[in-house]
């Protein structure tokens, strides 16, 4: 068993504890990689919140680092070698979705980096607010030259997660998208949408985020509390991508794609409610879609070296993640934290 140190969620409480984890020793397939820059993503918050008060919880998904160690059937990496790690650690690798390389719809659910199943020892995953991880080398992924480390991080899991739907939509020149909710998926997907060639509108409850909404490549912000301008852009939009973390009123949103078009949810994973006659007029279509396989994912960090385009992020010493996950809770990010693990080597100062 190796000893690393992490940040751990004890009774479902975000004041994070620093702590002793445990790895495994690395099996023949897998590398060690030591984590520099792991971005702080809504769902680590709702992971914590969903505890019920009991448990322990290492959040963590999204994360960049250097490789240390590699096992004796790990050909793709060796120590030195700065990697990139996202949500998912394993996959059947058999099924029909794995063997299409959409390992993230896995027949036998993917393993997920924090709060999984390990496929081997059953053992719970922890994530990436550690300074070494795991896993195999499969679910790893060169991070590209001249892409800033810990910008790049919440590409692994907010990049891919709006990339996907993205690509699939077909997104181009000529196209129309709204992206709902400007936080930390919704920048990226503003900056990704806007590299394709679409027009980009952001839907916002937040008006003051009009400046920067433009500053990411979208051509305006509707605020969602103005109602006329809402009732004005009825029908504007070929993909509307809904990236709003609490449960919200679809009905506004479906009321702005355009015949034909799509509203993907990709924020709010609960139940919905939809009122069948605002997909029937103008034969809408309502989806959803969770990150993505690893085909996609390293077609993404390629793109993303290409275009020059990582997170916009505000970076902190690992040890203020709870002063991260407060901010974050209450809506006060811009527009995505990353935490700074190389702090987690000095001897703890309690
Ligand atoms: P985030 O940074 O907190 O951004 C969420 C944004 O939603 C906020 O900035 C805000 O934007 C808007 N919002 C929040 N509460 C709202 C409310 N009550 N009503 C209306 N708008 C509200 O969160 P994130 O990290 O981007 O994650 C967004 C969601 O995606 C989370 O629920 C997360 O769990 C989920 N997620 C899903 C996947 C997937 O695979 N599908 C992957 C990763 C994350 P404005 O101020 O601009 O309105």
């Amino acid at each position: 068993m190796r000893i690393t140190t992490g940040w751990q969620s004890t009774d479902g409480t975000t004041a994070l504890r620093r702590v002793p984890i445990e790895r495994r020793e690395l099996r023949a397939d897998d590398i060690a990689v030591r984590v520099d820059f792991c971005g702080v993503c809504h769902t680590d918050l709702h992971s914590i919140n969903g505890m019920g008060g009991q448990g322990t919880l290492v959040p963590g998904h999204e994360f960049t680092g250097t490789v240390t160690a590699a096992g004796p059937e790990a050909h793709r990496f060796s120590p030195g070698d700065r990697v990139a790690v996202g949500t998912i650690v394993d996959s059947c690798g058999v099924c029909p979705m794995c063997r299409a390389g959409q390992e993230n719809y896995c027949d036998e659910f993917p393993t997920l980096t924090y709060g999984g199943t390990d496929r081997v020892d059953g053992t719970t995953t922890q994530g990436g607010y550690t300074r070494e991880y795991v896993l195999r080398e499969a679910f790893a992924y060169p991070l590209p030259e001249g892409l800033d480390p810990a910008a790049a991080a919440p590409l692994m899991c907010a990049g891919i997660t709006v990339w996907d739907p993205l690509r699939t939509a077909g997104v181009g020149p000529g196209s129309r998208v709204a992206v709902a909710g400007l936080g930390g998926l919704g920048h990226l997907a503003v900056k990704f949408a806007a590299a394709f060639g679409a027009e980009v509108t952001v839907l916002s409850r937040t008006p003051g985020k009009a400046a920067d909404a433009r500053a990411l490549g979208a051509a305006d912000l509707l605020p969602t509390t103005d109602d006329k301008r809402m009732q004005q852009a009825r029908g504007s939009f070929d993909l509307v991508l809904d990236t709003i973390s609490a449960p919200h009123d679809l009905a506004p949103l479906l009321h702005l794609v355009a015949p034909d078009g799509t509203l993907n949810l990709v924020g709010h994973l609960g139940e919905v409610s939809v009122d069948v006659m605002d997909l029937l007029i103008g034969r809408k279509k309502l989806t959803s879609s969770g990150i993505g396989g690893r085909p996609a994912t390293a077609e993404m960090l390629a793109f993303a070296a290409e275009h020059s385009l990582t997170a916009d992020i505000e970076l902190l010493p690992s040890a203020r993640v709870a002063e991260a996950l407060t901010r974050l809770d209450r809506g006060d990010v811009r527009y995505r934290f990353v935490l700074d693990l190389s702090d987690l080597d000095a001897s703890d100062p309690d």
